[in-house]
């Protein structure tokens, strides 16, 4: 049986280890502030953003959130934007994707003060983790790394393949993977033999959004698997596509009509790889701790003449 890469344990271990630095804050200067921009009502993002402002509260970190109607204008979200950068308390900024359907996300995205940008979206930042130059990483890949470090998984010299191409998870996990000397291969949906190249891997992401896509086929036996996905199966079809051999998951899908399910196939991949993360439990726990992570990263840097 697969190792289970636990990431509420490494989630801990990242928060403990901002504690000290808070309390250096809080007695040097004041607690970081973080202003969440919430556009909408996507139910989908509502959970997202409880679930950082709630991390906020049990750290100290001050947060505020904004929540404009899902009528905002990219110019309205602008001036919104550009009061946040202006205000001293505030070091990190984050606006909750997808914006509404109208917005020009790219303009707010940008016009993000990029020492605010917790999120590492601005360009600034994206140019920053290229030329591999110090500044916010994207959260959710930045936890992958801090989870492979902590579980003592070697990554130089690995041959790495990451699924998924996004400005979010793929491109960035990429990116930081090779800083770490993997050997790195980027696939996506115009990929051929997906499952080819992913069984050559030593090290493999999935971050597709397609639910349990990544079979036994893909995986390279003893492999460490990482799965980014997040997919709501609804139908039940799917749900016993994937649990055939698991009546007591088909029994939870009955009961609550859904079930999440990572990209990664849950029974193959434990009979499979060498270590993975499941779904629940692996990837999400980690992104809300680095967002902690970068919040107090951004304060100590504004602050940094309190401690001079
Ligand atoms: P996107 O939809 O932005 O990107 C998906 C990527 O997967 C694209 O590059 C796409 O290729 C590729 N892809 C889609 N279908 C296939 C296929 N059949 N074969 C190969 N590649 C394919 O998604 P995100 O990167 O934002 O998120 C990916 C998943 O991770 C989602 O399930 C999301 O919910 C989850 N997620 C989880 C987080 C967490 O904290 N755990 C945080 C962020 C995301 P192409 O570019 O060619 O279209």
């Amino acid at each position: 049986m697969a190792r289970l890469l636990d990431g509420k344990r490494v989630r801990d271990e990242i928060l403990a280890g901002l504690v000290p630095r808070l309390e250096r804050l809080r007695r040097d200067a004041r607690p970081p502030g973080l202003a969440v921009i919430l556009a909408g009502d996507n139910p989908a993002s509502e959970i997202y953003v409880r679930g950082k402002v709630k991390a906020c509260e049990e750290l100290g970190i001050r947060s505020e959130k904004h929540t404009p109607p899902s009528t905002v204008t990219t110019e309205e979200l602008l001036a919104l934007v550009g009061g946040l950068n202006r205000r001293e308390e505030i070091d990190g900024i984050l606006v909750q994707l997808p914006l509404p359907q109208q917005v020009d996300s790219r303009r707010v995205l940008v016009a993000v003060d990029p020492a605010k940008d917790v999120d590492g979206f601005h360009p600034f930042n994206v140019g920053n983790l290229v030329a591999a130059r110090a500044g916010p990483r994207a959260c959710t890949p930045a936890g992958i790394l801090e989870l492979l470090r902590r579980c003592e998984i070697p990554v130089a010299g690995r041959r790495a393949v990451v699924v998924g191409r996004s400005d979010i998870v793929g491109k960035p996990m990429a990116l930081l993977l090779l800083h770490e000397h993997a050997t790195v291969t980027i696939c996506h949906s115009r990929t051929s033999n997906l499952a080819e190249e992913c069984a050559r891997a030593e090290i493999l992401v999935a971050a597709i959004g397609r639910p349990a896509l990544v079979t036994a086929a893909f995986i390279r036996p003893g492999a460490t698997v990482i799965d980014v996905g997040m997919n709501r199966v609804t139908d039940r079809a799917t749900a016993e596509r994937i649990f055939a051999r698991a009546p007591e998951k088909l029994a939870e899908f009955d009961r609550k009509g859904a079930l999440l399910v990572g990209d990664v196939h849950p029974l193959e991949v434990a009979e499979t790889a060498g270590a993975y993360t499941p779904v629940p439990g692996g990837v999400g726990p980690l992104t809300i701790a680095m967002l902690m992570s970068n919040t107090v990263e951004a304060a100590e840097r504004r602050l940094a003449r309190c401690f001079a």
